[in-house]
């Protein structure tokens, strides 16, 4: 090894483990933000590396200087920038971008390696391990990239399943594109430099990539998300065998195996099998417009009333769900607990695991609000202590608190682990009128005896109950 070989590899071993921890902090809300920044830092060594490792090859170094400082510096910007602007409810269609992105990097790398092998002569293992390196990076990087993109499209409402997508045909078409893709892969792992091959492999993955994702329903699309997240880790560790790097190998295959996990965990939180979601389709899920079956027994009261019976309790627990987060209310949410807390309530808030519209959305909606993280009880910890409750909250939230999941064994969210709010002495559901959630089925909470609605957008509502417990001096000392 010389000089810069033992730099080169110091640096790479600093980012792997930067990286590990990022990964692994980032399974704790407390340590997220932290672990997140750690991860940026592995990937700023890691571009370091690659600046140091070009010194020891033969060519102009200043030149590879410019072009990979120029590329970090314009992928750097855009991804803050993106990260800037983008409100946390876009976020799926925003990781889709970023897995898109990934999937394509691997499969440019790898057809880079194939169309001027002379360039990268030397950085790879050569021979077998670099044309099935090439292959599996061209594949699985191809499915992944366009994959991502209609997944970006559908969730931003720009793309939407055409009727035949949604028939058995589909199969038979997406059969075609595999095997047309197996044909392709065997060919150029027996030849390498066979370009028709290549191409019909690009071509072929990318429309697999489509016709798989294209029929996925809404609902279930965070969960693609996950899994081509995991493609991407998949790709990447391939492009990383294609051009010689331990870095991308190890990075990607920690990505592969994390995002794989997370699939299984929101699969588990949405009692839905990894099979049903792939080849199921665009199953009945309707966003918040009707649909969810006729209420006969509703009772409602207004933010005065529902005042009136958190000032007089001692236990309160916030079930924040998806319409919190539309409303952008979580932050008049710490307001109106700030005053309960004040007022001698206690205030703790249910956290169920896929409330929201991806993995850990409440959590970080709360954080952005400053709500203490020892205040988010998961369902499990919760559960068993709501008959203790006083006063349940629902804020936005539907699916995750619909008791039918456990008693209705026909209903589409039978076996889903809901919040048994129901068990609480009160129950007021904050939302805007009587739409379905993300199933798009009826919801029997709301008819309970112990159930009271209270219309309206939920930062108006918020907002009323504030003032309203100033006005009834909740929180003022004396
Ligand atoms: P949900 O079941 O989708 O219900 C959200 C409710 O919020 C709707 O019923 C809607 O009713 C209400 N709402 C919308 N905008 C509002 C506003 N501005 N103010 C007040 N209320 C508003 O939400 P959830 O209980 O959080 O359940 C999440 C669902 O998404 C589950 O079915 C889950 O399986 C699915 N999902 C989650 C993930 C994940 O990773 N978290 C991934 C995939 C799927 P109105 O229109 O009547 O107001």
């Amino acid at each position: 090894m010389n000089t810069v070989e033992i730099l080169k590899f110091a640096i790479d071993l600093v980012a792997v483990l930067l990286l590990a921890l990022g990964i692994k902090g980032l399974s704790k809300v407390r340590s997220a933000r932290e672990a997140n920044r750690l991860a940026a830092v592995a990937m700023g060594f890691a571009v370091i590396g690659v600046l140091v490792n070009s010194l020891g090859t033969t060519g102009i170094v200043a030149e590879a200087w410019i072009w990979i400082i120029l590329g970090t510096l314009v992928g750097g910007s855009l991804g803050a920038m993106t990260a800037q602007r983008v409100p946390m409810t876009s976020m799926p269609e925003t990781v889709a971008l970023f897995n898109g992105c990934g999937g394509m990097s691997s499969l440019l790398v790898a057809l880079g390696v194939a169309i001027f092998p002379a360039a990268a002569a030397g950085e790879a293992g050569g021979g077998l391990v670099e044309d099935i390196s090439i292959v599996v990076s061209v594949f699985v990087g191809s499915i992944t990239f366009t994959g991502s993109i209609v997944a970006m499209a559908k969730l931003q409402g720009w793309l939407s399943t055409p009727p035949w997508m949604q028939s058995r045909a589909r199969h038979a078409v997406n059969i075609a594109l595999a095997v047309m893709s197996l044909v392709a892969a065997i060919e150029l792992g027996r030849h390498g430099d066979n370009a028709s091959a290549l191409w019909l492999l690009v071509i072929g993955s990318g429309l697999l990539g489509i016709g798989v994702t294209l029929p996925i329903g809404g609902a279930d699309m965070p969960v693609v998300i996950s899994l081509l997240n995991s493609y991407s880790g998949v790709a990447a560790a391939a492009a990383g065998f294609v051009v010689g790097s331990q870095l991308l190998i190890v990075a990607g295959a920690m990505v592969g195996a994390a995002g794989l996990i997370l699939t299984q965990v929101m699969c588990d939180g949405m009692n839905r099998s990894l099979v049903s979601v792939l080849f199921g389709g665009a199953l009945g899920a309707s966003s918040a417009s009707g649909g969810g079956g006729e209420y006969t027994n509703i009772t409602s009261c207004s933010a005065e009333e529902c005042a009136l019976t958190l000032e007089a309790a001692e236990r309160v627990v916030v079930v924040p769900g998806y319409g919190l987060a539309v409303a952008q209310a979580q932050h008049t949410l710490r307001e109106v607990t700030r005053v309960l807390e004040a007022g001698g309530i206690e205030v703790t808030y249910a956290i169920h695991p896929v409330a929201g519209r991806m993995p850990g959305h409440m959590n970080v909606l709360l954080a952005e609000a400053d709500v203490p993280y020892e205040q988010l009880k998961e369902m499990d910890v919760i559960n068993p202590e709501f008959p203790a409750t006083d006063v349940v909250l629902v804020l936005g939230a539907n699916d995750v608190v619909n008791p039918q999941a456990k008693t209705d064994t026909t209903s589409p969210l039978y076996g889903m682990p809901v919040l048994d709010v129901q068990e609480a002495r009160t129950v007021f559901v904050v939302k805007r009128g009587m739409s379905a959630g993300y199933s798009g089925i009826k919801n029997d909470l709301f008819e309970l005896a112990n159930t009271s609605m209270v219309f309206g957008d939920a930062k108006k509502v918020l907002g009323d109950l504030l003032v309203e417990l100033k006005e009834l001096g909740v929180g003022k000392k004396g």
